[in-house]
């Protein structure tokens, strides 16, 4: 980018409510057939020109094609049994009822590369395109297979690999693994948790990302959070590894969040999308307010490596609340990019 402070989102926005039910997780489709795969392409078109609104430099599908971030993949892949269900308690937080792995896992098919392709002749602005990321794959499944999470998070992070090949292939600028696992089994990530992503990034030309959050703004996050303390410091733990690892981008969780801006010091030399905007409250954050968060994050990256971003994903927000948000986000860069080219 040669833009300073391109702005850009987590991932997922709203759908439209003819298409989903919204604020809503896993919220079940409401077309079918034809019907559906008509209407996820409109709701790409319409998440797309919402961003462009708002100034949005890397854009991406708002993930109007599937109905969850980590499920979705899981379900175009062989050797998992979606009628075989477990309770499992997802990143030691909350139960859900989850697919089992009966066989060897493997991709048959894409699973978002038309989509992409769509996408991709839509705009010819940066795209960056998110994947869940192995660790947090395996946290969303029982498996009964391999009955090791670091072997089924390999068997996931060669699977990765191929539809990350695919969408680089399809034109997309940034791939992301969503790893929000990171955040929570510190001593898996540092043994095998990162190589895993490595694994998966491996042989791309296209920039990488990894984004590592306190989740989405639902009620089992928030009160997973308020066991946290004043402090935040979760980051601490992997940033060292990461910094080390081959991994372009982090982006990680900052506004209103009680992370102490000075951990992003330890990934230092990497480029860093900086949330800027919360994503469990429905008040709109001011230009000012995205500003503050973007100027303390600018003593610990440099100019030129900090992307302003949401905090996470905004689909469980109303699509007035998510375009307003976005607005903020590209009026406090702007601010932070005035002030800088004033120096
Ligand atoms: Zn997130």
């Amino acid at each position: 980018m040669t833009k300073l402070l391109p702005t850009s989102t987590a991932g997922s926005l709203p759908k439209p409510s003819w298409l989903a039910e919204p604020e809503k997780l896993w919220s079940p489709w409401k077309l079918q057939n034809e019907g559906l795969i008509e209407g996820k392409h409109d709701a790409l078109r319409l998440s797309l020109e919402a961003q462009q609104r708002a100034g949005i430099d890397i854009v991406s599908d708002g993930e109007q094609t599937r109905q969850h971030f980590v499920t979705t993949f899981i379900e175009h892949l062989s050797g998992v049994d979606f009628e075989k269900r477990e309770v499992v308690k997802i990143r030691n937080r909350y139960d859900a009822s989850v697919p089992t792995v009966v066989g060897a896992v493997a991709r048959q098919q894409p699973v978002f590369v038309e989509d992409a392709k769509f996408l991709r002749q839509l705009t010819s602005q940066p795209i960056k395109w998110a994947l869940p990321g192995p660790m947090t794959m395996i946290d969303t499944l029982y498996d009964n297979h391999y009955k090791s999470r670091e072997k089924l998070a390999w068997e996931f992070a060669k699977i990765l690999n191929q539809e990350a090949r695919e969408l680089e292939a399809a034109g997309v600028d940034i791939i992301q693994f969503d790893e929000p696992a990171f955040n929570v089994f510190f001593d898996e990530v540092n043994d095998w948790g990162i190589a895993a992503l490595e694994r998966a990034i491996e042989g791309l030309k296209c920039e990488t990302a990894v984004h590592i959050c306190y989740g989405y703004g639902i009620k089992a996050n928030t009160d997973w959070k308020k066991t946290l303390g004043s402090e935040w410091r979760q980051y601490e733990e992997t940033f060292p590894k990461l910094q080390a690892s081959n991994i372009d981008i982090i982006s990680l969780e900052c506004h209103n969040s009680h992370v102490p801006l000075d951990l992003i010091e330890l990934i230092r030399g990497k480029k860093v999308m900086v949330g800027a905007i919360d994503v469990a409250t429905n008040s709109i954050e001011t230009p000012q307010e995205v500003a503050n968060t973007l100027r303390k994050a600018l003593q610990f990256v440099d100019a030129d490596k900090l992307y302003p971003c949401t905090n996470c994903g905004m689909a469980p927000l109303s699509r007035q609340v998510a375009n307003g948000k976005l607005a903020a986000l590209s009026a406090g860069a702007e601010i932070i990019r005035r002030e800088l080219a004033a120096k």
